[in-house]
């Protein structure tokens, strides 16, 4: 029998997804695609954690905002906390000392890529190549055969640095992994699986080609390589191994659809949340009554280790910090007893059905793209295992929050049951004694070198930023 969607009705208790398209009036449909549009600007501008710091800062300071060193304390300040050149923290002071708990998202600006190793350059069959180690969770064969920028910062021999970034103007010259031509692809790839079809040795990328003419030298084309980076950056070989340099896709981001209703790019997981959660807190109205702030931290995508993880001893410093505004003689209770009356949201992406792999995905409980900021109870996987999994309390005040704010919000998992899975920093920031719950974006194609959202998940998100940063 035919469905006839004009006279189908729907109980009043059951619940709906709704498409967020749907819901939006002529003004609002404008601020989705002015946001969107900033956005897809500043996702192709930066690629790097560092590079979205310096982004942040200087758009922060821009707005207002100042280095914690200069801030008095009075409510309303707004004010930046970095931790070196990869961690950044913007707040907006409330009316209460942060002893009584703050609201806040944390998102991350790292994202999967290539990193060169600490000896990368090899000559080997008539090219110079850049060995590499990948960072994060790819899916290696889509790292081949697309045009690649390198991104990144030397320090040389005599402790001066030089940033560098190549691959990124018109004129540049870009660089690329070449995977094995079909022909005789039979054997070495074609009896593999699909993920072990391009190895993670191999992802070396394609560097130079001319020999010098020095008849004396072994390594002619490794050579030509050493000469430019010379001469362009004033670095030797021993220079890399005091180096980070990401090797990332090359394209800038690009409206998808004809429709225009998407985003694609490199780095939406998790810089879509990051932008977002940097937005809400730098268009926040008023004076919060807690201090409202935004945490971009680096690492999550190995684990959220090292000195800029979310795992490291940054945040904890910081919110003394921001107490020591109110009270500079605070005592270390009050400052346990803040985070433990701290509201989260851990803000990260989601994954929305796939229609191609409708298999892998609940229909029910998985996220689709255009349908609103994702609120996910919990992540991991196999029995939850590695989820903060947020209480119903939480959840419950979240979405009323929402509600009562209009914003179009949608519940999300990652997958079906045994599928796989994966983690946030959520369970990190619940060892603090935070109260947190994961809530983003969706994004299609995760991982992937030109990964799309929707624009109108990316409006959403920010009205739940917002709402989440003054109501919590
Ligand atoms: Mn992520
Ligand atoms: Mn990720």
């Amino acid at each position: 029998m035919a469905e006839n969607s004009e006279t189908r009705k729907k109980s009043e208790f059951a619940y709906e997804r709704r498409n967020a398209w749907e819901k939006l009036s002529d003004s609002e449909r404008n601020l989705v695609f002015q946001i969107s549009e900033d956005y897809r600007v500043f996702l192709s501008l930066n690629k790097t954690e560092r590079e979205c710091v310096r982004w942040f800062d200087a758009e922060a300071r821009k707005n207002g905002f100042v280095d914690i060193s200069q801030a008095k304390g009075k409510p309303g300040e707004k004010v930046i906390i970095r931790n070196g050149s990869r961690n950044i923290l913007l707040a907006v002071l409330g009316k209460e000392s942060p002893s009584k708990g703050a609201n806040m998202v944390v998102s991350h600006i790292d994202s999967p890529r290539l990193d060169l190793k600490p000896l990368p350059l090899i000559e080997d069959g008539d090219m110079a190549l850049l060995k590499t180690h990948y960072y994060g969770g790819i899916k290696k064969y889509q790292w081949v055969n697309i045009p690649l920028a390198i991104h990144g910062t030397v320090v040389r021999g005599d402790g001066s640095t030089v940033d560098l970034v190549i691959g990124e103007n018109a004129d540049d010259p870009v660089f690329t992994i070449n995977d094995i031509l079909p022909h005789l692809a039979q054997k070495v790839q074609g009896e593999k699986k699909l993920l072990e079809g391009v190895e993670g040795e191999n992802l070396r990328v394609l560097f130079a080609n001319i020999p010098v003419a020095d008849k004396d030298l072994t390594e002619k084309i490794k050579e030509t390589a050493l000469r430019r980076l010379h001469e362009q950056f004033g670095i030797t070989e021993e220079d890399f191994i005091s180096a980070e340099l990401e090797i990332v896709p090359a394209f800038p981001a690009r409206d998808v659809g004809i429709d225009r209703s998407m985003v694609g790019g490199y780095g939406h997981d998790d810089r879509v949340c990051a932008y977002v959660a940097f937005r809400s807190v730098l268009d926040f109205e008023g004076i919060p009554e807690r201090t409202a702030f935004a945490l971009l931290v680096d690492k999550e995508e190995i684990g959220s280790t090292g000195v800029t993880g979310i795992r490291s001893r940054f945040l904890y410093n910081s919110f003394g910090a921001l107490l020591a505004l109110y009270r500079p003689e605070y005592r270390e209770n009050e400052l346990r007893e803040g985070l433990a009356d701290t509201f989260c949201l851990s803000g990260d992406v989601g994954g929305v059905i796939n229609p191609m792999f409708k298999e892998v995905f609940d229909p029910l409980n998985s996220p689709h793209m255009g349908f609103g900021v994702i609120l996910e109870k919990y992540t991991g996987s196999r029995g939850k295992s590695g989820a903060s999994d947020a209480s119903a309390e939480l959840m419950g005040k979240v979405r009323k929050i929402w509600n009562d704010a209009g914003i179009v919000w949608q519940t999300g998992g990652l997958g079906k049951v045994d599928e796989g899975g994966g983690g946030t920093v959520a369970l990190f920031l619940a060892d603090l004694g935070i109260q947190v719950v994961d809530a983003g974006v969706g994004v299609d194609g995760m991982h992937s070198p030109f990964e799309t959202v929707s624009k109108v998940d990316i409006y959403q998100a920010y009205r739940g930023y917002g709402a989440f940063l003054k109501d919590a």
